[in-house]
């Protein structure tokens, strides 16, 4: 059995023609995971043949605008599209319920014209949401999965999560935005995939406006992501969800940069990139 983790979006919040919004999808066990939901998230799975009925669970490393801005196209997708009743898990950290409350009050009318419409439809969307500290948050012998999760360090934004997916020996861990720190170390222990969010600081430096300076402290750099990896014995890094958005003909450059670092294998994140372990 294998595990396969597909990039579902690569991209930075700034809108791009070729990046979706961050989230990957992993599919371990008959099971399917969808870690973050950004922009275009349900383009992205309708082109790996998945649609929201079929989701295990969605679990949210932040609640980061750019993470969660199709959490909403889920839920609804979900709703309307299950012949019965289909509650959806969303584990993410503290404030997850505030957040998906608040979208389930802005979906409040389009909730009334459809219990309105349909006759079979009694109940709006059913969800199941757990927030987390860290922890084992999904423990599923009948699939071999199991995924722990961990506090990152990603201030001034927190609580945020790490999340190492188990199943049969394989480990894919999604380790998020955020900087080196124990709970990602942990997370990554021996990993077969680590999946991480990366900034070039050289290139963001030389753009003259300050939020977007900003985004250096709080973001591993390529360097502090190899580092990561190599630290931990990873065998394959897959640098995603790039700031600022590369060029088209920029991947060589981050990977060699990765590379400097990191002795395993460097992985380019592009939309839809497949990584099966
Ligand atoms: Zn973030
Ligand atoms: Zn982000």
């Amino acid at each position: 059995m294998t595990v396969e983790v597909t990039l579902l979006g690569t991209g930075s919040p700034l809108p791009s023609a070729d990046r979706a919004g961050p989230s990957t999808l992993v599919r371990a066990g008959g099971r399917t995971y969808l870690f973050d939901a950004g922009r275009a998230v349900g383009l992205r799975l309708a082109a790996m043949g998945v649609a929201a009925p079929q989701l295990t669970a969605i679990l949210l490393t932040h609640l980061h605008s750019d993470h969660i801005t199709d959490l909403n196209d889920m839920i609804t997708g979900r709703w309307v599209m299950s012949p019965g009743p289909n509650p959806l898990p969303i584990i993410g950290p503290g404030h997850t319920s505030e957040v998906v409350d608040g979208i389930l009050a802005m979906l409040g009318p389009d909730i009334g014209y459809r219990l309105a419409h349909h006759e079979d439809l009694t109940e709006g969307p059913a969800l199941e949401v757990t927030e987390s500290a860290g922890g084992v948050v999904i423990d599923d012998p009948d699939s071999g999965v199991r995924i722990i999760a961990a506090p990152t360090d990603h201030r001034p934004v927190e609580p945020t999560l790490g999340y190492r997916i188990e199943c049969e020996r394989r480990v894919v861990v999604i380790g998020g935005d955020g900087v080196p720190c124990a709970g990602l170390d942990e997370l990554c222990a021996g990993a077969d995939v680590y999946v991480q969010t990366v900034l070039r600081e050289d290139l963001v430096r030389q753009i003259p406006f300050q939020r977007f300076l900003d985004t250096i402290d709080y973001h591993s750099t390529v360097l502090q992501a190899a580092d990561t990896a190599e630290r931990n014995g990873v065998r394959r890094l897959v640098l995603t969800h790039q700031v600022p958005t590369p060029a088209a003909d920029a991947a060589a450059e981050w990977i060699e940069l990765a590379a400097s670092v990191f002795s395993g294998e460097v992985i380019w994140g592009d939309d839809l990139v497949t990584v099966t372990v």
